[in-house]
Parts: C-alpha cells; structure tokens; sequence
C-alpha cells in the first residue's frame, strides 16, 4: 500500500503555527514511506473563505519547505461530486430525507434541554415511508447512521477511542439548498484522493467517529487515523497569539530560517530519544505515528530561538547574504552597493556565528554597510572621549597604514608589536579601533572586521574617529 497523507487547511486566516505543524508531520509520513503528500483547500465556507488566505497557505506551506504532490484540490470546487454520493446513499436507503423545519427542531432542542436531556435530533423522519413526505416542503438528507453499538476508532496516537452509537445522531449530508455539509465533503475528498492516513490536530477527533459512519455507509475503506493533540503556550494554557499562535510568515519576518522551524515544529510532539537537532533528512528517515506524544505540547520562543541560532551558523553563507541584502535595504532605506554586499558575504562567518535570527544579524551587520562618518552608539562614544584610547589608535594607525599585506594575520601581528612596545596589552586596542570600525563595542573578532572593510575604509573610519565631527546616527554606504 501507497501511504497517502495530506493537509487540508480552511482558508480563513493565514497559515498558523499549529497547521504548520500538522502540514510537517503528513509531509513527513509520507516522504518516509515514499508515499504522497497531497494539499487540499476547504474552502466550502464561501463567507469566511479569501484568496488571500488560500495564497498566504501556498506560501507559507512553500516557505516551511513541504512540497506537496500534484496540483491542490479545491474543496468547493467538488461540491457536485459530494451531493452524487449523498444521493447514493438515498438510493440505497442509507440515508433519508427529513423534512423538520427549523422551528420544529428549536422546539425538539428547546424540550430535551428542559429535560436535561442530551440534544439530539431523534430521527422523525428516519423511519417514514416516502408518501408521508409532504409536497414541496424543502429537506435536508441525513444519513441513517447505527443507532446501536459502538464505533471504534483505532487511533495512531490516541489509541481505541470509542462511542456509544446512541450517542451519535444522523447528521446532515446535504442542507435544504442542496450544499453538502463539511463532513460529507472531507470524507468523500479523503476517500476520492484515496487517503491512507488522517493525520490532524486532536481537536477533530469527534468528527472522526461520524465520518468513520459515513465510510461505512459508502461502502469504503476507512483511512488510518492519528489526532496530535494540540499546542499550548509556555504556561500550559490553549496557545494564543501572545504564546505564539501566529501566522508561519510570521515567524518568517521575525527572522527564523525554515529549517529550524521544521525542526522546532517535529519535536512540538514529537520525540526521537533525547535529539534536540534533528536535521530534515533524519526526520524523514526517523518520523513515526508512535513516537507522537499524547500530551499537548508547549511552545517556547527560546527554544526556538536557540535552535534557529544553531541553524544560522550552519547555513551556507551565501545564501544567508542573499537573506540578509533586503533587510539591510529595508533597514537603512537604501540599495546596497556590490562593494557592500561583497563585504557581508566575506564578513558573513563571523557575523552569524553571533546571531541567533536574521534580524539581530540584521543589526550586528549593519555597520559593515554604514557610509562614513560612522555613527558611534553610547558606549563606543565614551571609549572615544578618552584620551588615552585615542592616542591608542592613533599609534595603531601608524603602525598598520604601510601594511604591504592587510589580513588578519598582519593587523594583528601589528597589534602585537604595538603592546609590546608600549608595554601594553593586546586587548587594550581592542577597545577604540571597535568603536571606530564598528560603531560599538561587540563586532565579530576586529582584525577581522579589518580585513573585510579592507585597508582603505578602516583608515578612514579610523581617520574619523580619531578627528572629525559625528553624525548622532548612521547613513547607508
Ligand atoms: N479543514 C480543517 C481545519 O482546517 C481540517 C479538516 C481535516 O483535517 O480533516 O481544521
């Protein structure tokens, strides 16, 4: 057998955290068994239902890096095919028309509230011949679900879940206007796109007892279910948008990398002994239904931040610089020169080794492409307002300007030179040349800054510093 998952996301909203996960565990059920990951738009709320949303799904199910198998299917798109099947099921007799009116079923649930009784449609016309059924009067078609014994579920995570058929009324299958209902419609999508396994947030797991119904009355084999229970916030409370309930494109702009948001959202509920840093290639290869926890997860930022860190310094450094050029345009208001962006793809290794998202590398970044005269931050401007540092860098300055060579290497040797002369050291330099190259007082290691600024703008900046006037903020080179 083929294992076929998919995601079947409503698209009222964006794609939010917990569908984002539920996308990455079909995804990844079916990429083990080599089997097919399919999409599937509800979009049968036609009120609630935008473009936008269906888009901002695309995208950010794209972004999360979950290729799907063959074009999506729209769900409303089917409604005939879903009506040709409750109209089977009236054929057979497996399903009836019931002809109650609104008011009469108010008053039916009016009467079992007073009673303290369970509100359930009890099946008037479930048993009628067709020529009581009065003329013209509209109807809805329900299906004559078993009204004794039980219905089993055999879930993957949950285990056998199970309900009294008594408890279960006949649903509807197609309103009084024809339009089939949401549960008629995902089972017969699963069935037609021949869904092995249902893998969905726990919240589904009573709808799953009617559709299992519905299967059977169809004649079809039911897919496998497995219902992840839900995320909840740091305090154990239902996640919110305070705990992080947001959309994937989201976490996007806040600048994590899709790859560590694929494996901060594998181990939401998922476990694999002690791994913390499970690479996407090992959850293929290591992911399971049985490994899915029972209890809901906890969402934790930093968490997610520690992990995105691991994966910032791993990533290939061009590609983090293609990254990085519209943050820095979006930033300073500008187009960054060649010369500019060359410089963060050499200063790249020691940057992302301090940055745990995009943004903060976005901002220790920043000076690498700031036009001259620098802007210094509080603590580079009190370093620079002491003489002494000064008269530091301005030996530096003579030390390094006949430099034949402009490496790491050498600035440091100069630097080295320089204490020992002085008595001084190593470190002490350290302090003003930051200031001046960087504008503040934490940059990646500075003979490094040096070398990728090259000769001629660490002069300057340093000319700067030791001299002329400061602007109070920077301007883009
Ligand atoms: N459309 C449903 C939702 O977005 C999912 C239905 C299902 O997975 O069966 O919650």
């Amino acid at each position: 057998m083929t294992v076929v998952t998919r995601f079947a996301p409503s698209p009222t909203g964006f794609l939010h955290i917990g569908g984002g996960r539920t996308a990455l565990f079909n995804w990844l059920f079916a990429r083990h068994f080599g089997g097919k990951f399919l999409l599937r738009i509800e979009d049968t709320d036609r009120a609630r239902s935008t473009e936008a949303a269906v888009e901002a799904i695309f995208d950010g199910i794209r972004w999360l890096g979950l290729d799907w198998d063959g074009e999506a299917v729209m769900q409303f798109a089917r409604a005939g095919r879903h009506a040709e099947v409750a109209r089977r099921l009236l054929d057979e007799g497996k399903a009836y028309r019931c002809y109650c009116s609104q008011d009469e079923l108010t008053a039916i649930r009016e009467d079992q509230r007073a009673k303290g009784l369970p509100m359930r449609y009890p099946g008037i016309w479930r048993d009628r011949a067709a020529s009581e059924a009065p003329e013209g009067v509209p109807f809805v078609v329900r299906l004559k679900a078993p009204n004794e014994g039980e219905t089993i579920i055999a879930d993957l995570v949950q285990g056998d879940v199970r309900v009294a058929n008594d408890q279960l009324d006949d649903m509807v299958l197609l309103r009084a206007d024809g339009t089939p209902t949401y549960m008629l419609s995902v089972v017969v999508d699963d069935h037609d796109m021949g869904i092995t396994h249902v893998i969905r947030g726990d919240d589904h797991l009573t709808n799953a007892f009617r559709q299992y119904q519905l299967y059977k009355a169809c004649g079809w084999e039911v897919p496998t279910f497995a219902h992840i229970p839900l995320i909840h916030g740091a305090d154990g409370a239902k996640l919110s948008k305070r705990h992080g309930a947001l959309g994937v494109d989201a976490y996007r702009d806040m600048g994590f990398l899709p790859e560590a948001m694929r494996n901060y959202l594998l181990r939401l509920g998922w476990s694999h002994g002690d791994d913390e840093i499970i690479s996407t290639g090992q959850a293929i290869e290591w992911f399971n239904l049985d490994s899915v926890g029972r209890s809901p997860s906890r969402f934790d930022f930093v968490k997610l931040t520690n992990l995105n860190g691991h994966y910032m310094r791993d990533a290939d450094d061009g590609r983090l610089t293609g990254l990085l050029v519209p943050l820095l345009e979006a930033k300073t208001g500008t187009v960054l020169s060649g010369k500019a962006v060359a410089r963060l793809r050499t200063g790249m290794t020691g940057l992302k080794e301090r940055a745990k998202t995009m943004l903060e590398l976005a901002d220790s970044a920043l000076f690498y492409v700031a036009g001259r005269p620098l802007a210094l931050d509080e603590k580079a401007a009190r370093t620079m307002a002491d003489e002494t540092a000064i008269a530091d860098l301005a030996a530096y300055r003579t030390e390094v300007k006949g430099l034949e060579s402009w490496t790491r290497d050498t600035l440091e040797d100069a630097a080295r030179r320089l204490a020992e002369a002085r008595g001084q050291k190593l470190g002490k330099i350290a302090q003003p040349l930051r200031a001046a190259l960087a504008g503040s007082s934490v940059s990646p290691p500075i003979f490094e800054v040096m070398e990728v600024l090259g000769r001629e703008e660490s002069l300057g900046r340093i000319e700067d510093a030791l001299g002329g006037t400061r602007p109070t903020e920077s301007s883009a080179a």
